[in-house]
């Protein structure tokens, strides 16, 4: 049997409880060889994740307020684990070293990153197993950006090394030596690039839900967990909003050909979801494979006589949108109209000015704005064979009174999607949910 790379979630070791429940997991399989650890998350719905607390400790510093009694929360998190799993670890050097960073300002990356290391190492010493630092195998180039290549030489060779070990999530290190981490929910690329570098036969990643859901949960009750679902499709769900894998985690397992099992640290015995590359050996048993939706976005609604005999209209629409750093999420367009999906903060203080520009640039018949839209992706590889797909999300929609903005079927027939005003997405994904998923 080959590697298995587990991740575990915030939420899987926010204390001592879930921390054993761990530990039941690795030790059930030998292969599970490489275990890659968030910061305690939340124990229950109100409380606050450490890294959120690390975060408000740096502003803390960086106000010059006493940050104290704050972080000494942030210490009780740990050491409550600490003594309630029994162990004889002492983090007193560890800690003081991090407050004494955070107060002289080494760095907001470096504050965040901590609550993956401490909780790596308390994890590595209660299995038994080796700890990785992250920050002498995972690598940024000067501009910021993930070095993929560097990041897995250097992960293969340490990894060869220890047979088992534990490697801290969220965080690498900048070819100065400064701490960098990935965006919010990072750990779950930790865990990919580890599983790349490792060749390993699986990726687990273990939160609080048992597997992707059709919907989310917060918006959809009990929806149905999805059983199979392809790289390509999780895309689809994951750029909406369905965010229980960083969308960044994909490519380097999908890459590799490595599957991913998103697994419930509550409820190990369910099976959980798998992500495949292709889906020739699974068949889709629903038409719909999973539904998200996004809110904050805008519209702008170019409309001009002839526009489709105009050579290069739509690429100088978006050369403005280059030039004020925007990126459009969606491109719905009939012939003499053109609209562009983007997301309201993304025009923040600029949009008197685009719209400016893209009046000089193209001189359009009329030009408008609107906000408060929000997209809804429903998405399926099953679509492809099933006929009118798309009538019945409309029918669904229209059903629950809710006015359809727009609908767009992708080439591909991988997805449909549709835009609602933002105060009517909850009801619309019911409607959709309900239509696709009977009893
Ligand atoms: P972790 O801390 O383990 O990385 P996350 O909070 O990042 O966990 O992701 C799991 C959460 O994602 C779930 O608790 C759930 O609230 C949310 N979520 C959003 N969309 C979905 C979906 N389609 N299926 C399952 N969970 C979803
Ligand atoms: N602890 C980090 C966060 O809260 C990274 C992660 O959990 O994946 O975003
Ligand atoms: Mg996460």
């Amino acid at each position: 049997m080959g590697i298995k790379v587990v991740k575990f979630g915030g939420s899987s070791l926010a204390d001592a409880e879930q921390f054993r429940k761990v530990a039941e997991i690795v030790k059930a399989d030998p292969n599970r060889r490489y275990v890659v650890a968030s910061a305690p998350g939340k124990r229950y719905s109100d409380d606050v994740k450490v890294t959120d607390m690390l975060y408000r400790c740096y502003e803390l510093a960086r106000n010059r307020e006493d940050i104290s009694e704050y972080y000494r929360q942030i210490a009780e998190r740990y050491n409550s684990i600490i003594r309630e799993l029994g162990l004889n670890f002492d983090i007193t050097g560890e800690l003081e070293y991090i407050k004494n960073g955070i107060q002289h300002h080494t760095g907001r990356d470096f504050a965040a990153s901590r609550g993956e290391y401490l909780n790596s190492l308390i994890l590595a010493k209660y299995l038994g197993f080796s700890f990785i630092d992250a920050e002498s195998v995972v690598c940024f180039r000067e501009n910021g950006t993930y070095d993929g290549e560097k990041t897995d030489a250097l992960m293969r060779e340490e990894l060869k090394n220890h047979p088992y070990a534990v490697i801290p999530g969220f965080y690498g290190v900048m070819p100065n030596g400064t701490i960098k981490t990935f965006s919010r929910g990072g750990s779950d690329i930790t865990g990919s690039i580890v599983a790349a570098a490792a060749e390993a036969e699986l990726y687990e990643n273990w939160t609080d839900v048992s597997g992707f859901l059709m919907a989310d949960p917060r918006v959809v009750k009990n929806p149905r967990p999805i059983r199979t679902v392809t790289y390509r499709e999780l895309r689809e769900l994951s750029y909406m909003g369905a965010t229980v894998l960083h969308e960044e985690a994909i490519f380097p397992v999908r890459n590799a050909g490595i599957p991913i099992n998103i697994r419930n640290t509550n409820e190990p015995d369910a099976p959980g979801t798998m992500i495949v590359s292709t889906s020739s050996s699974y068949d889709a048993d629903t038409v719909i494979t999973g539904i998200a939706g996004k809110k904050g976005l805008s519209v702008i609604t170019i409309e001009k006589d002839m526009m489709n005999a105009e050579i290069g209209f739509g690429r100088r629409v978006l050369d403005v949108l280059e030039d004020h750093n925007i990126s459009f999420e969606h491109l719905p367009s009939g012939v003499d109209t053109m609209s562009v999906v983007v997301s309201t903060a993304s025009l923040d203080n600029q949009r008197e000015r685009v719209i400016a520009s893209i009046n000089k640039s193209v001189r359009p018949d009329s030009i408008v704005c609107e906000d408060g839209l929000a997209l809804i992706a429903v998405v399926g590889r099953g679509m492809v064979k099933a006929k009118g797909t798309a009538a019945r999300v409309c029918y669904a929609i229209s059903n629950a009174d809710v006015n359809i903005r727009m609908i767009d079927q992708g080439s591909s027939e991988l997805n449909i999607i549709v835009g609602v005003e933002e105060h009517d997405i909850e009801k619309a994904l019911n409607a959709i949910y309900s239509e696709f998923v009977k009893g």
